[in-house]
């Protein structure tokens, strides 16, 4: 809503618990208690304006929505107001209880335009709201502040909360588009998390299976439209160690290509340096097994694993992904350069491709064109674009 001035209403949504509902239930049992939430709903509604409304959503709780606000802070107002219109004791069932509240608030379009997600921000301010004295709290949209559990990153996969960015790479000769890498975005409560976050998160609990089943048929049905435009792009996705050991990810791996018609070449997976380090032998079966199926195995994050070229002859990886902390100093570090241009040197040798990630000048391109290097991908040459945007701009057509 745009009023005379110009200036866009917000809206407020409140979630207000009763403080020490366990111990108030112990006192007077639910029956009483069921009343005196009856009372207090009413004298909340009355504190409010008319177009204000009060719901009951669970034992002790009650969602508040002000809608048509002119600036959010009003919020804190209409708290106030009904810790207030709740200081005086209620009668039930012939008992008197005085039950104070602690307020939650999110403010409508700045911490969410979802209902739920509003509502879930708001739960997240109140148990600030706990700590306050004022009892009241708006919520603070920071992701370090967001305490993230994997129920909610389960439920954004499964929901489809989750969007996938693919970010080009390109081949240094030509200059042409080459594939993408498939990168996992969460935009969670107004906040984007950090990919390096919710992936850890999903390590940690077990719901890796759950994110990279998501990736890679997110990926593959982008792919199936993009390569009707180009058939020779291929797409990356990055596969969690864990992932790579469980007992049928080939099959995993081998339903969806066959689910989304995409044939072996399309499709690169990501395996980082490190975890290939964690079982050598078994990392290199499951890779020879993808390969007899055309499939691309980059070895990511190269550098930064400690492992000795002579074990990297080993792998059955057809790309050497080099590491962004390389490339972001090649151009200002003789050193670097020289590792790099090695790095490169022996990844042909052992007949890989070289890609290089975090290309981000022209400085950088120059030098790894004149090392050699095969693929690039940087913000030099594009960022990572929401996956529906790729296939309708960048996959071009043949
Ligand atoms: P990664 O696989 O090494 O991905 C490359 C990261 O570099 C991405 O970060 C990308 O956005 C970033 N990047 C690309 N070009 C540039 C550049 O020019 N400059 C800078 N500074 N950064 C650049 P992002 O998207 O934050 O992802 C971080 C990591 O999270 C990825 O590192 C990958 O390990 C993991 N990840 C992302 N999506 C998924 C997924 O779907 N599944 C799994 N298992 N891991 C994922
Ligand atoms: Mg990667
Ligand atoms: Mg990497």
């Amino acid at each position: 809503m745009v009023d005379a001035r110009g200036a866009e209403d917000v809206a407020a949504v409140l979630v207000a618990r009763v403080s020490r509902y366990g111990e108030l239930a112990a006192t007077f049992g639910y029956a009483t208690l069921d009343r005196v939430e009856d009372a207090m709903q009413a004298a909340m509604r009355h504190a409010l304006r008319p177009i204000d409304a009060v719901h009951r959503i669970g034992e002790g709780a009650f969602a508040i929505l002000l809608p048509g606000l002119k600036a959010g802070n009003l919020a804190a107002l209409a708290a106030v107001r009904l810790a207030a219109a709740l200081e005086q004791p209620f009668e039930a069932n012939g008992r008197r209880v005085l039950a104070g509240i602690t307020i939650g608030i999110a403010i409508a379009p700045e911490h969410g335009t979802d209902p739920d997600v509003l509502c879930r921000n708001a739960e997240r301010a109140c148990v600030e709201a706990a700590r306050q004295v004022d009892r009241f709290a708006f919520y603070t949209p920071t992701a370090d502040a967001l305490t993230l559990s994997d129920a909610d990153l389960r439920m954004a996969i499964a929901l489809g909360h989750l969007d996938l960015a693919l970010q080009p790479i390109y081949a240094i000769d030509s200059g042409r588009i080459a594939g993408a890498e498939a990168l996992a975005r969460w935009q969670y409560g107004g906040v984007a998390i950090p990919p390096s976050r919710f992936v850890q998160l999903a390590e940690q609990s077990g719901s890796i299976g759950a994110l990279t089943h998501w990736s890679l048929n997110t990926t593959l049905r982008h792919a199936a439209a993009a390569q009707l435009r180009n058939p020779a792009l291929f797409f990356a996705v990055n596969i969690s160690p864990h992932v790579l050991r469980q007992p049928d990810f080939v099959e995993q791996v081998l339903g969806a290509l066959s689910i989304w018609g995409v044939a072996g070449a399309g499709l690169e997976l990501e395996v980082t340096e490190s975890s290939l380090m964690e079982d050598p032998s078994h990392s290199a079966r499951v890779l020879s097994r993808l390969r007899e199926h055309g499939i691309r195995i980059a070895i990511d994050d190269f550098g930064t694993g400690y492992s000795s070229f002579a074990y990297l002859r080993q792998l059955p990886a057809t790309e050497l992904k080099i590491d962004i902390s390389f490339i972001s100093a090649l151009s200002r570090d003789e050193r670097v350069a020289k590792v790099v241009r090695s790095m490169i040197a022996v990844a042909h040798q052992l007949d890989m491709l070289v890609i290089a990630e975090g290309v981000e000048d022209a400085a950088t391109l120059e030098r790894l064109r004149e090392m050699r290097c095969d693929l690039v991908q940087g913000h030099h040459m594009g960022m990572p674009v929401p996956a529906a945007d790729f296939v309708a701009d960048l996959a071009a057509p043949v």
